[in-house]
C-alpha cells in the first residue's frame, strides 16, 4: 500500500520540522504533490503565527469540494471570474479582504491581482488589499500586512482598523475606515457567512471565492467564484489585464446582471452528476 506522505513516521517531531520535512520523500510527479505542498505551507503559516489553526480545517473543507469538482476551473467559475474582474475594474473603491490562509497560500497572486486591476484604473484609486481576520489577533493582522508587502503589494491596509461593520460583534467588525468600510466593492476570498451578509447589508457589492457552493457566503455574495483561490486569483487578474475598455456599467448594475443563484445551482448540479456518474473515473 502506498505510504500516506502526510503522516509522520510515528515519532513526535517539532512543528517546524514537520512543516518542511514531510514532503522530502514525495516525488514531484505525485498526483497530490501540489495539494500536499499547500497543506505544508499552511502548517508552516500556523506555526509562524500567520494563519489561525482553524484555517487548516477551513482549507480541508475547501479541498473536499475541489476534489468533487475535479480540481479544475469549471465553466461557471470562469464566468464568475470574468464578472469579478469587471466589478473590480469598474468600482470606485475596490478592496480585497485578506486573511491568514490567503497570505500563506497566495500572497504573490494577490500582489499580481492588485497590479493587474490597478493598471486598468489609471487616475483612480488602486485596488486595495486589507488584512482582515476572523479570530482576534493584532499580531497576526500585522504579519498578514507584512507578508503581502514582502510579496510586492503596495499600500496594504490593516494597521489602522478603527471603523466597525454594523451588525457584527467585537473584533470581527473591525476594518479600516478608508478600506473595507468605505469600499463599494469587496472581494472576500474565504469569508464567513456573517461578515459576507453584513457587508451586503452595508450596500456593498460582494464577490466571494469559495469552493463550497452551499456556504452562506456563497449564497450571500453577488458574485461567487467556486474555484480554488490559487487558480481563481490569477484568472481574475488575467481577465482584468486583457480587458479592453473599462465596463460602462456601474458595480451595482454589473452585479445585477450576474445571476449568482443560477450559477451556484449549476455548480451543485455538476457535483451531483459527478457523484452519481455510472462509469469509473477514467483517469
Ligand atoms: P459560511 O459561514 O459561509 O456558511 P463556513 O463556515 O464553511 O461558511 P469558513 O469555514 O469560515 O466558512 O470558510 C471556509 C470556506 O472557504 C469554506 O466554505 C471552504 O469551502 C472555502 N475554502 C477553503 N479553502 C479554500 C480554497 N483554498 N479555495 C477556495 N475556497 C476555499
Amino acid at each position: 500500500m502506498e505510504k500516506d506522505p502526510t503522516q509522520g513516521g510515528g515519532q513526535a517531531r517539532a512543528p517546524q520540522e514537520s512543516a518542511s520535512a514531510d514532503l522530502a520523500d514525495v516525488p514531484g510527479s505525485h498526483p497530490r504533490r501540489k495539494s500536499l505542498e499547500m497543506r505544508q505551507r499552511l502548517v508552516a503559516a500556523v506555526e509562524a503565527g500567520l494563519a489561525h489553526p482553524s484555517g487548516l480545517t477551513a482549507h480541508g473543507r475547501g479541498e473536499a469540494f475541489d476534489y468533487l469538482l475535479g480540481e479544475r476551473t469549471v465553466p461557471e467559475a470562469e464566468a464568475a471570474e470574468r464578472a469579478a474582474a469587471e466589478v473590480l475594474v469598474a468600482a470606485e473603491r475596490p478592496v480585497v479582504s485578506v486573511n491568514g490562509n490567503l497570505a500563506a497560500l497566495v500572497a504573490a497572486e494577490l500582489a499580481e491581482l492588485q497590479g493587474a486591476v490597478t493598471g486598468k484604473r489609471p487616475g483612480r484609486k488602486p485596488l486595495a488589499l486589507e488584512a482582515n481576520v476572523f479570530h482576534a489577533g493584532e499580531a497576526r493582522v500585522r504579519r498578514i500586512v507584512e507578508c503581502l508587502e514582502a510579496a510586492g503589494a503596495e499600500g496594504v491596509l490593516g494597521r489602522d482598523r478603527h471603523a466597525r461593520i454594523p451588525g457584527l460583534e467585537s473584533h470581527r467588525a473591525l476594518c479600516e475606515e478608508e478600506g473595507i468600510y468605505a469600499a463599494d466593492a469587496v472581494l472576500v476570498p474565504l469569508e464567513d457567512g456573517d461578515r459576507a451578509e453584513a457587508l451586503k447589508a452595508m450596500g456593498k457589492v460582494v464577490i466571494a471565492i469559495d469552493l463550497n457552493p452551499l456556504s452562506r457566503t456563497s449564497r450571500a455574495a453577488d458574485i461567487t467564484v467556486v474555484d480554488h483561490i490559487a487558480r481563481a486569483l490569477p484568472r481574475i487578474a488575467n481577465f482584468a489585464a486583457r480587458m479592453g475598455s473599462p465596463p460602462h456599467k456601474g458595480v451595482k448594475a454589473l452585479a445585477k446582471s450576474f445571476d449568482n443563484k443560477a450559477n451556484l445551482l449549476a455548480v451543485r448540479k455538476r457535483i451531483a452528476e459527478a457523484m452519481t456518474a455510472k462509469e469509473e473515473d477514467p483517469s
